[in-house]
């Protein structure tokens, strides 16, 4: 197998936008980024797949951070990418990446608009050329709260809004998804830009390998200092997911939102949908976080674009199956991947869709690396050199619950869907279901041992 995501930077480490300008080698040739810091219109995205028809392999992945990828380029492609991507004009991400829910500013469910506090993060670290000395992939949230969930995004530093006492405080958080970051203490609006540049530069100082992870309670105590409230942090409990369907945005706004499976899509087929959304006067749309796609336009076209969506086979609503799966481009895309992984989520969204309800994620990966899905699950399935590893509320990578031959993998899906068939009582979750039966009853299932 080949080495897996080595870069190559044929402008320099540090471009424009790093992604772009540092594409990565895959299984399937080298792999561009590109981020979106607004929205775009149709037509641009229309643009955006010739370019990944006419430079890659024509398909194109929405990542879990609602990030556009090109696969398939040559270096010498990539090249040309960056140059006709550039002259496109669009806003792109420059610098620290320091992320806000796409419908910042106009979700009415949200608890307050992060985009100012992002705005402010972000000029002061380009003013300091702050992504110089942080790590390359050094990420900050700004999560307002409301339809679309930001929990699940790795951040070395993370800003949660919570409302207290009718007023909104910041939740400081460090490291990994939400589930499992440091909760530092809480700090006011005012404050919150200054305590996380703070952090930022305190990062900086340490060299290009620091991260949010490796900073404890003492160092971010003696960074934030005041600026800590001292109050006792009533957790936030509320839980969001990814808006799929039509949704209103705003006093006068209407969304929808839909995802391609898996993350992954034809740029034919993509471009398509937005040739048609541009038909129906849809005036801008956002790639959006869990590989999903904001539209925004009026009611009726939103809804027009919702049929179109659905007859072409994108996710489109919360019932999805296929929503319910997380997984990694796996083989060919990857070079480290031991299985292909869209194969196996495409069987299992089809042979397991009841158990597929939305009360826990299916994690399948192409290695232990768990792209896909940092946080443990309740199930994961990972392709290791000795066949399907599966670890139930483990992350891939954990030392497995056991390991199956590879040519078993489909075989143990089904024993599983029928395992749901037989136990399941009415109106029972899967996730609950399966915390009743216990790590030994799936772990029978998937090993096919006769019970
Ligand atoms: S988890 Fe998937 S995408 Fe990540 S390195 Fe492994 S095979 Fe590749």
């Amino acid at each position: 197998m080949m080495a897996a995501a080595d870069p190559v930077q044929p402008f320099g480490r540090r471009g424009l936008c790093p992604a772009l300008s540092a594409p990565m080698r895959t299984g399937d040739g080298f792999l561009s980024r590109i981020a979106f810091e607004a929205d775009i219109a149709p037509r641009d995205m229309v643009a955006l797949c010739h370019l990944a028809e006419r430079h890659g392999n024509g398909l194109i992945d929405i990542t879990a951070r609602g990030s556009l990828q090109f696969r398939g380029l040559t270096l010498e492609s990539a090249c040309v990418l960056e140059k006709d991507v550039l002259a496109l004009d669009l806003r792109l991400r420059e610098g620290l990446a320091v992320e806000t829910s796409p419908l910042a500013g106009r979700d009415d469910a949200e608890i307050a608009d992060g985009r100012f506090l992002a705005e402010d993060i972000r000029k002061e670290a380009e003013r300091l050329i702050l992504h110089e000395k942080l790590a390359a992939k050094m990420s900050v949230v700004i999560d307002g709260g409301g339809r679309v969930s930001m929990g699940d995004l790795l951040a070395d530093i993370r800003l949660k809004a919570v409302s207290l006492d009718d007023r909104t405080f910041w939740r400081l958080l460090v490291g990994g998804p939400e589930s499992r970051a440091l909760s530092a203490g809480l700090v006011e609006t005012d404050a919150a830009a200054g305590a996380v540049l703070s952090l930022l530069v305190h990062l900086a100082g340490k060299g290009p390998l620091a991260r949010g992870r490796d900073l404890d309670r003492a160092a971010i105590k003696a960074v934030c200092g005041d600026r800590l409230l001292d109050r006792v942090i009533v957790h936030d409990a509320t839980a969001a997911s990814t808006p799929w369907g039509l949704m209103t945005t705003g006093k006068d706004g209407f969304a929808l939102g839909i995802a391609p499976a898996f993350g992954q899509i034809r740029a034919c087929d993509l471009s398509d949908l937005c040739e048609r959304a541009g038909m129906l006067g849809i005036t801008s749309l956002r790639p959006a976080p869990n590989h999903s796609l904001l539209f925004f336009g009026a009611s009726s076209a939103c809804e027009a674009l919702l049929d179109t969506a659905r007859a072409s086979g994108f996710i489109t609503t919360d019932g999805d199956a296929r929503s319910s799966i997380a997984v990694c481009p796996g083989a060919p895309g990857c070079a480290s991947a031991f299985l292909p992984t869209h194969e196996l989520a495409a069987f299992a969204s089809e042979q397991c869709a009841p158990l597929l309800d939305g009360s826990f994620t299916l994690h399948i990966s192409g290695c232990g690396k768990g792209c896909a899905h940092p946080a443990p699950s309740l199930l994961t399935l990972s392709g290791t050199a000795d066949g399907l590893a599966f670890s139930i509320s483990g992350r891939a990578g954990d030392v497995p619950d056991g390991v199956l031959p590879f040519q078993h993998q489909r075989t143990a899906l089904s024993r599983l869907a029928r395992l749901y068939e037989k136990e399941h009582k009415p109106g029972e979750t899967a996730a609950t279901l399966f915390a009743r039966l216990g790590k030994q009853a799936i772990g029978a299932a998937l090993r096919q041992d006769d019970r």
